[in-house]
């Protein structure tokens, strides 16, 4: 289950989000009771479901009333079959100034037992040039007070590969990721995350999306990616150093200590149903006929009334050929891959694993086709080629020159 909460304090100049910028207090009550509104409206979705997380996404859900939070999820686990605790993850997003010891308290009354906090970096000059609400010392703050929390678990966000024009260190401050790539050494930031002891972590590449303030500065020139080979260098160190620490890559992006994988983003991974509340979320149902849909989530906004059913062309469905693509190529982000006999099952299924052998993006292991660190970097590639194997007719086809 996805819950969405849309506002921010601020919009961070490469966010490309559905967010909105909550420049008082976010209406609280008025979006609790929009979301359980709509979750009442597809309660069908729900009923008799066995739950396995609850994950508050956004925007930034921290920023959302405690009490709030409590009540929507009690509605869920109203509504749905709820394991036992133990079994149930229920994630909360926050950011790192959002985090105090009380609020803490509440979330965990609230049955929240994990939270994942966008600290983004430990450089202050990379903080300011990723236009961030927060300075270094509060994100290593904020772990440690999660960390003291009684949590299940706890994860924070890095963002590498900030452009260098971005970041004006001065000369006594430790190296930017850009500086560090230059070298093969790990983003600074990735030390400073391991001291801090945090079982999990997220570390994306910074996406200058074209949407945003960092797309506009590219398109005038005045800011200039890093270059592909370093940020390859730069992602190929920060996996070294995260795993001589004990956090396992089990993922494109992800770093985990034993028990401490993230249970939500594995279900997308694995390509289970969820169902999406709130204002940007979406949805993904399971047909008997091994098809699947991807309702779209009814408008009006999250304060705008009641929802209304999709129109049928605002429906997405996919075929059971499709499923089963995606299934494999959603795997293949994973450390885990995809089982060889799913994957044999793809009609270009030969070619395909010859290919991903050939160019080094996975290898075959204990029945598992799964993707080496080069697969991880080169994911798109990856999934590219799976995809393209679904295609007989194209992928088949003798290459030409
Ligand atoms: S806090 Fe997160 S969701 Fe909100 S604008 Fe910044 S990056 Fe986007």
């Amino acid at each position: 289950m996805y819950i969405h909460f849309p506002w921010c304090r601020k919009l961070c100049p490469y966010c490309d989000f559905a967010v909105m910028v909550a420049h008082h207090e976010p209406p609280h009550e008025a979006y609790r009771d929009a979301v359980v509104a709509e979750l009442a409206a597809r309660a069908a979705a729900v009923e008799g479901r066995r739950l396995r997380s609850i994950y508050l996404g956004g925007g930034t859900p921290g920023l959302w009333r405690p009490d709030c939070v409590g009540d929507v999820v009690a509605a869920v686990l109203a509504a749905a079959a709820a394991p036992g605790p133990d079994a149930l993850e229920i994630t909360i997003e926050v950011n790192p100034t959002d985090v105090t010891a009380a609020r803490l308290a509440a979330w965990r009354d609230a049955g929240v037992n994990r939270v994942s906090i966008g600290v983004q970096s430990f450089d202050a000059a990379e903080l300011a040039a990723l236009g961030r609400d927060h300075w270094a010392g509060d994100g290593p703050r904020a772990v440690e007070l999660a960390l003291a929390a009684g949590l299940r678990s706890v994860s924070a966000d890095l963002i590498a590969g900030t452009p260098a024009g971005l970041v004006a260190a001065p000369s006594s401050s430790p190296p930017s990721s850009s500086v560090a790539a230059a070298r093969g050494a790990p983003a600074a930031s990735i030390a400073a995350l391991i001291a801090t002891g945090v079982p999990h972590a997220s570390v994306y590449e910074l996406t200058i999306e074209p949407r945003t303030r960092f797309g506009k500065l590219a398109r005038r020139g005045a800011l200039v990616p890093r270059p592909d080979d370093e940020l390859a260098a730069l992602y190929e160190a920060n996996h070294r150093a995260l795993e001589a620490a004990g956090l396992e890559h089990y993922e494109i992006s992800s770093y985990a200590r034993p028990g401490h994988r993230a249970v939500h983003n594995s279900l997308y991974w694995s390509g289970a149903e969820y169902l999406g509340l709130g204002a940007g979320a979406a949805s993904f149902e399971r047909r008997a006929d091994g098809g699947a849909c991807r309702p779209p989530r009814p408008p009006p906004g999250p304060t705008g009334g009641g929802p209304r059913p999709p129109r049928p062309d605002e429906v997405v469905e996919l075929g059971a050929d499709e499923v089963a693509v995606d299934r494999v190529w959603l795997a293949l982000r994973t450390r885990d891959g995809a089982a060889l006999a799913e994957v044999a099952a793809l009609p270009g299924a030969a070619r395909l694993r010859a290919r991903l052998a050939a160019e080094g993006l996975a290898e075959e292991v204990d029945g598992r086709l799964r993707p080496t660190l080069r697969g991880f970097l080169f994911n798109d590639r990856l999934a590219r080629h799976v995809v393209d194997a679904a295609d007989p007719a194209g992928y088949n086809r003798p290459p030409t020159s």
